[in-house]
């Protein structure tokens, strides 16, 4: 050691110890505008990300959102150890594209298919909706076709408490949106609404089962029955794409005998969320057709890629394939049993903290334990008070950090506030007990306030999450 190298300038000095003790960004803001010119070592990296994660919400208190929050460390693990593979590569992988199918099998069977299906594995909902929708367009224009008819305008018929997706399905594919308007007092959608607008331009009428404002289904044993008619006396034979993005992985189990799925003849295509009910982390969704014909051949891409023939229907293309093989984890960890086991212990504790918010006094529950509902607490403020839903929610983020959105319903019955509370694995008796016991903290010190000021409002939950 030279004598030179003991006079360290300041500087240098303060970047050893950073080195030794902390990282550089303690010091210096993180890379915000361009590449940085240098890198830096893979813990100050590590570092920088986790620092600031922690201004994220805990996922675990985030009762906004219906995706799913934690899995078991086994399903982790597959996770993690398959995230270098390309779940499109089906010549490199073939074995993840045979656990794919057998996938699409067990839901088709689910679903009640009447015979041999086709379906797909999507990045999640939107994707599936989007192909299930472009599915219903080129069947009805190849229908007007064969008959000698316009094909110029078609339309789809949707009720106002579907998700965000059918809306941009409709601008991004051209297609007129014929969105049923909600009631006041009901906030799903049944045969007597959807007739009037059904014409020889309808490609289908899409149903949800599950709404996210809610958590309720559309009536589709009616529209079903709507379109049987109609088929019969008008000869137009509109078909279903229900949208079971979240029921899809709920009624099986809770209400097996309801009927809603290819038990029913108009119901040619399904979509459902992994993600969601499936119980797996996002990035996965479910397309399920009625049978083959229901897939025109036009939308199937054959091609030759890296010495294959393969065949795709997708949006995306290249993405993981951990989370097909952790959906497959889930169904053959689970089976029936096991998905009926959680989703009854759900529809439990759901119930639990319906009535306890009941007993608080000032809110009002929307739905009862008759009506068939996803896991969920719906509910809003009943009588007179000088706060609002929203004010509840700012409250209990900022006392608590829980995440329980407040949020309006669609047109007409956008003057409606309503508060929502998933209740997932994790939320289990004792946390129940104690998100009551916060929702009833947080309005008596609302009351005693007059509400928030609006600096206090801190809105952080302005959608409804999904
Ligand atoms: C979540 C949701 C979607 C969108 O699904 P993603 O899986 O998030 O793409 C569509 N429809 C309904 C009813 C939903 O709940």
């Amino acid at each position: 050691m030279t004598s030179d190298e003991h006079l360290i300038p300041v500087l240098d000095g303060l970047d050893a110890l950073a080195r030794e003790y902390g990282n550089r960004f303690l010091l210096e803001p993180a890379p915000d505008h361009q590449l940085p010119q240098h890198g830096m070592r893979s813990a100050d990296a590590m570092r920088l990300l986790g620092e600031e994660l922690v201004l994220d919400g805990i996922p675990m208190r985030n009762l906004a959102t219906f995706v799913t929050t934690w899995m078991e460390p086994e399903a982790q693990r597959i996770i993690a150890e398959n995230l270098h593979r390309n779940y499109i590569d089906h010549a490199e992988y073939p074995q993840t594209a045979v656990i794919e199918q057998r996938c699409i099998r067990m839901l088709a069977n689910l679903y009640h298919a009447p015979g041999e299906t086709t379906g797909t594995r999507t990045q999640g909902s939107s994707e599936a909706i989007m192909l299930g929708a472009l599915s219903l367009k080129w069947k009805w224009r190849a229908r007007r076709e064969a008959a000698g008819k316009d094909t110029a305008r078609p339309n789809l018929v949707f009720g106002g408490d579907v998700h965000v997706v059918w809306e941009k399905f409709c601008r991004y594919f051209d297609v007129e949106p014929r969105i049923i308007p909600l009631q006041p007092d009901k906030y799903t959608i049944g045969p007597e609404d959807v007739e009037p607008y059904v014409d020889e331009n309808t490609i289908g009428v899409g149903a949800v089962l599950g709404t996210t404002f809610t958590g309720h289904a559309d009536d589709i044993v009616g529209i079903n029955d709507l379109l049987v008619r109609l088929k019969e006396e008008r000869g137009l034979d509109v078909p279903i794409h229900v949208d079971a993005a979240s029921g899809g992985f709920v009624w099986p189990f809770l209400y097996p005998h309801t009927e809603w799925d290819f038990r029913l003849p108009q119901v040619r295509s399904i979509n459902v969320s992994g993600h969601k009910f499936g119980l797996v982390y996002p990035g996965i969704g479910w397309l399920l057709f009625r049978s083959p014909e229901d897939l025109p051949d036009d939308l199937v891409f054959y091609e030759n890629y890296l010495g294959k023939r393969d065949a795709t229907f997708t949006l995306n293309f290249s993405t993981g394939s951990s989370m097909v093989l952790a959906q497959y984890y889930n169904f053959v960890r689970f089976g029936h049993d096991g998905y009926r086991y959680i989703m009854q212990t759900m529809q439990a504790n759901a119930r639990q903290l319906a009535q306890r918010i009941g007993a608080i006094g000032d809110f009002r529950i929307i739905g009862s334990e008759k009506d068939e509902q996803l896991p969920l607490v719906a509910f809003q403020l009943d009588g007179d008070h000088n706060f609002d839903e929203f004010d509840v929610a700012s409250q209990l983020a900022a006392e608590r950090g829980w995440m329980v959105p407040a949020y309006t319903l669609p047109p007409n019955a956008d003057h409606i506030k309503i508060m929502r509370a998933l209740v997932k694995l994790t939320l289990g008796h004792t946390m129940v007990e104690t998100l009551a016991d916060d929702i009833a903290a947080a309005c008596k010190v609302l009351a005693e306030k007059g509400g928030l000021h609006p600096h206090d409002r801190q809105r952080v939950k302005t959608g409804t999450g999904y």
